[in-house]
Parts: C-alpha cells; sequence; structure tokens
C-alpha cells in the first residue's frame, strides 16, 4: 500500500488516473489496469465517446515496422523526433491481432473487406500501410446521444466493452481543471469539478492526460492558427490538458497542425457540419461543385487527396492588400443536377441537446436559407454579393474544362468533375473546420510528458490528440492507431510507476 501524501487533503484515490474518456482514455484505461493498477478513467461530458465515437473507426495498420517509420518520419516532416515515431510504426505492426483480442468480447472481428491497400500519400513505404474497421454489430445504438459515423460506434462499443469486463472505475460529468504538483515537480494527482465541487484525486502512480485537442477553445485557435475562423466538429475538446500539462512544464509541438477541411456552420448549431465528401478521396465519384472566392474565382482542387487533412488549407490565406480572409468564407457553386445526387452534408455530434438530419433531397436546407438558389449564374452571384462577370468566367471555365476532362488549374481528378449546366443554380457558404487538433504537449518514446529542455515530467503522460505525432500531414485513420498504440505505451508505463 503506497503511503498517503499528507501535504494535501484528498478526496479519492488511485494508482493511475486518466483525463478523458475516448480511444485513447479507454484504451489507457485497459492497459494500465491490466498491468496491476487501480485506475480512475474521468470525462468531463455526461458521456463517454469525445471524437472518437463520432468517427469513421479506420485503424491503420502497417505490414512491416521499417517501412511505416519510413513512411510516418515523410508525413511529419521533421517536427517529430524519430525516437517517437518508431514504437508507433512498431505498434501499427501488431494493430490487427490487438483489435482481434479487444473485439472478442464484443464478439465481432475486423472485416477484411474494408482493406484499402496503402496509405495516404505516395510516400515511401506506403504500399505497406493499410487500414482496418470493425465488422457490422449493433454498437450504433448503443450510443443514443451521439449521431456519426457507424465505424467510430462500432470501435468505441469495443473499447466501452472492455473497460466495462474490467469493472474500470469512470467519472463521468468530472472535469478535470489543474494537475497538482508536489515540490519536486512531480504530479501527485488532478483537481477536479463535479456538481459544481471541487474534487481532489491523489494518483498514486501518474496521470494520463488524453484529454482530446482544443478545436473548441477560440482563444487557442486564436493563438495558434493561421485561419480565422476555424469552426469544430466536437465541443467537449477546449483544450484544457494541453493548459495544464503547460503549467507542469510542458513544451509544446507543432500546435497549427489540425485535421480538418471545409464545411458548413449555421447560426443554429454550435458545431461544424462536414459535407459527405470529407472521408477518404474516390476518383471516381462525382464531387458536384466548385469553391470560388470571394471574387468569384475559384482557387482550390476541391476534392484534394485527403480530404480532411488539407482540405481546409487552400481557404487560410490572409491578403495583406485586403486586409483579410478573401476565402473565409468561400462559396460552393452546383447546379440542379448536383442538387439531385443525394444529401450533401451529414450532421454528426456527440452532444443530445443538438440532432439534426440533413433532407435526402437537400429542399429543406434551400428553404432555410442555408443553400441559395438562383435560376442564372448573374443572379446566384448578386444573391452571394461577387462579381456576377466573374463568377460566370469560372463557371464557363470549369464548365469547358468539365468537357476537356483535365482541370488544368487545380489538378482536380477528372472522374470527380462535374459541370455546372442546368438550372437552378445553388451556392452555399463554406468555412474551415477542424476535425481534431495535432499539436500539444510533447512527449518520449514512453509517452511521458517532456518539458523544453526534453526532460520528463514526473508521473505525467498524455496520449492521443492531446499531443499527435502527426507533425505536417495526417495518415488517414493514423489518429485512432496513435491512441490504441499511446495509449498502451502509457497504459503500461504509468502502472509501472512506483507508489
Ligand atoms: C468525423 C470524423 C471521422 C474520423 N475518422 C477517423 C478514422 O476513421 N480514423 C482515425 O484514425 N481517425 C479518425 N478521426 C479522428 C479521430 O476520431 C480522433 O483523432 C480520435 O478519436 C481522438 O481520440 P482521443 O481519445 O484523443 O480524443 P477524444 O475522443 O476527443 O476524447 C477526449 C475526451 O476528453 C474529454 N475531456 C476534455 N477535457 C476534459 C477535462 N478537462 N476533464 C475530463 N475530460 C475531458 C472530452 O470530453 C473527450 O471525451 C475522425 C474524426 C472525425 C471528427
Amino acid at each position: 500500500m503506497a503511503a498517503q501524501d499528507l501535504s494535501h487533503s484528498w478526496d479519492t484515490y488511485a494508482d493511475v488516473v486518466v483525463v478523458g474518456y475516448g480511444f485513447a482514455g479507454g484504451i489507457s484505461a485497459i492497459t494500465a489496469h491490466d498491468a496491476g493498477a487501480k485506475v480512475l478513467l474521468i470525462e468531463k461530458m455526461p458521456h463517454p465517446g469525445g471524437i472518437s465515437i463520432l468517427s469513421g473507426g479506420g485503424v491503420a495498420f502497417a505490414r512491416n515496422a521499417e517501412s511505416a517509420f519510413t513512411y510516418l518520419k515523410r508525413t511529419c516532416n521533421g517536427t517529430t523526433p524519430d525516437e517517437v515515431l518508431r514504437p508507433l510504426a512498431q505498434g501499427m505492426v501488431e494493430m490487427i491481432d490487438w483489435v482481434k483480442e479487444l473485439a472478442k468480447v464484443s464478439g465481432t472481428e475486423p472485416a477484411q473487406s474494408e482493406v484499402r491497400g496503402h496509405g495516404t500519400y505516395p510516400f515511401p513505404g506506403t504500399n505497406d500501410i493499410d487500414s482496418i474497421k470493425l465488422k457490422d454489430f449493433p454498437a450504433y445504438d448503443a450510443f443514443p446521444w451521439a449521431k456519426g459515423l457507424r465505424g467510430g460506434a462500432r470501435l468505441f462499443k469495443m473499447v466501452v466493452d472492455n473497460v466495462a469486463l474490467r469493472t474500470i472505475e469512470v467519472a463521468l460529468s468530472t472535469t478535470a481543471k489543474s494537475l497538482v504538483i508536489g515540490h519536486d515537480g512531480e504530479v501527485l494527482g488532478v483537481t477536479a469539478e463535479r456538481s459544481g465541487k471541487e474534487i481532489k484525486i491523489r494518483s498514486r502512480k501518474a496521470v494520463i492526460l488524453c484529454s482530446g485537442g482544443f478545436e473548441n477553445s477560440p482563444a487557442m485557435k486564436l493563438q495558434y492558427f493561421q485561419a480565422q475562423p476555424v469552426y469544430p466538429v466536437y465541443l467537449g475538446n477546449t483544450g484544457d490538458g494541453i493548459l495544464m500539462a503547460q503549467k507542469a512544464g510542458a513544451a509544446l509541438w507543432h500546435m497549427w497542425h489540425f485535421h480538418g477541411g471545409y464545411g458548413f456552420k449555421y447560426p443554429e448549431f454550435p458545431f461544424a457540419i462536414r459535407h459527405v465528401w470529407a472521408g477518404p478521396r474516390n476518383e471516381k465519384r462525382k464531387m458536384i461543385w466548385i469553391a470560388v472566392d470571394r471574387f468569384g474565382k475559384r482557387f482550390m482542387n476541391e476534392y484534394p487527396p485527403a480530404p480532411q487533412d488539407t482540405g481546409a488549407r487552400p481557404l487560410e490565406l490572409y491578403d495583406a492588400d485586403l486586409q483579410d480572409y478573401p476565402r473565409i468564407p468561400c462559396y460552393l457553386i452546383f447546379d440542379e443536377e448536383g442538387r439531385k445526387l443525394g444529401p450533401l452534408a451529414m450532421v454528426i455530434v456527440n452532444d443530445e441537446r443538438y440532432h439534426y438530419k440533413w433532407s435526402a433531397d437537400n429542399q429543406v436546407e434551400i428553404q432555410k436559407g442555408w443553400i441559395k438558389k438562383a435560376g442564372s449564374i448573374d443572379e446566384l452571384a448578386t444573391q452571394i454579393n461577387v462579381d456576377p462577370q466573374a463568377l460566370a468566367a469560372t463557371a464557363w471555365r470549369w464548365n469547358n474544362q468539365c468537357s476537356a476532362g483535365m482541370d488544368d488549374d487545380f489538378h482536380r481528378p477528372p472522374g470527380t468533375m462535374m459541370a455546372l449546366t442546368h438550372p437552378p443554380f445553388y451556392a452555399m457558404e463554406a468555412w474551415p473546420i477542424v476535425s481534431n487538433t495535432q499539436g500539444g504537449p510533447a512527449h518520449d518514446p514512453q509517452q511521458r510528458v517532456v518539458d523544453p529542455m526534453g526532460k520528463p515530467i514526473a508521473r505525467l503522460y498524455a496520449a492521443g490528440d492531446i499531443s499527435s505525432v502527426f507533425g505536417h500531414l495526417y495518415l488517414e485513420a493514423g489518429n485512432i492507431t496513435e491512441c490504441f498504440v499511446g495509449g498502451r505505451i502509457a497504459g503500461k508505463n504509468a502502472a509501472t510507476e512506483t507508489s
């Protein structure tokens, strides 16, 4: 039994306190438990899941650790030390077996049919990387408070089932507020708030921060992002753990880097809405629109290789002559043929206060005024306050490029191009949106949070989006793998700290 720390009064004790119950928190808790620790998992929201429960549930794996390392190194562009990338590369090789093991508890297994055959970008090592999802099983309805993608709900159910099997203690509606630090700088526990009351939780061995990123912290986004504003998908991640780690002396890495595309934002909801092309790119799938700036000109490949990775970047331009962002918002322009292709957006939200189903033919959203409608391109331009001649010239050029099957301007894949020829025409405002942030407190290969000199802060670990390794480009399905691999390393090491 550990000696109690008498210089503080504690309300409750655990060996390892895990902050945040998404994939990273769930896996850290499971692993710390299996390594013999008494774990307390705290979550600020009334329900667990974070962004994790909304996700596609794609899990990246590798056939060869050296190839995966080569690929990850190129993806991070020097922002993350090699020694930190190597354990992730090794963990990627072990992912399938491990997910199989965890999935047995939920009576399911990975679905081999979902395999794609490569990583996101054509970097060396890409052909040794792939991703899996879990087979369908009744999971979606298990979480009535969250409406996201089915794959994430399945994978999260697997994690919840494993936490429950181990009877790991979970405290919901419990918000970590600060770390309690001893005289020698080591982390002793967490101060949290529950039902308006402060509680002090002693961590005999360590604290693992798994509290996600800062996508819903306006103050942090203002400091770290070039584009303003950038709207979030999930509301619960407000950078709390990052601030706590900073106060304990943590170094920060690649705070600018976020995983996001462009999407929609309406006053009715405090979160952003993703369009239906937001997943991995399908070069044979028509995308109905072009994007134009406030001058009516195209400025980007609207369907980039990984729409949720770099899709927001072309909107970030700050024009020094204008002293403004001419692409925030930008406008998505499409025609009647495009409108008829099906719902163009899907609301995903982990918050029971806000549920909304986009209409199948987009008509409800036209009536709401979210989608502007006009009989001609000229009239549409007037509605969105863009020069009609400029917009007409853009549409004319685009239609010619569609006929030629070649986007000479921005290299959009031919199979995704769709002309603007059938009235009525439509326009929607689009904004940069952040799915999840990738920067946060730097960590070492053992997932220990480090200070600016590279020295670990004693008894403080981090896993998942709070401290993602992805510092320049993203590997699709890599964030969840990182939650699993980083969470496993953090959980094991935290559990083997001395009491
Ligand atoms: C639509 C969508 C699809 C995606 N699809 C994929 C995919 O297929 N594959 C992939 O790899 N990645 C995907 N991602 C990204 C991936 O979902 C995330 O990177 C990952 O789930 C993050 O997990 P996490 O545990 O770090 O954070 P989260 O799941 O966000 O969990 C963090 C938790 O911490 C809680 N918290 C925050 N502050 C506190 C506090 N002070 N005290 C207590 N708790 C706190 C939050 O409420 C939250 O529950 C997708 C993202 C989106 C938005």
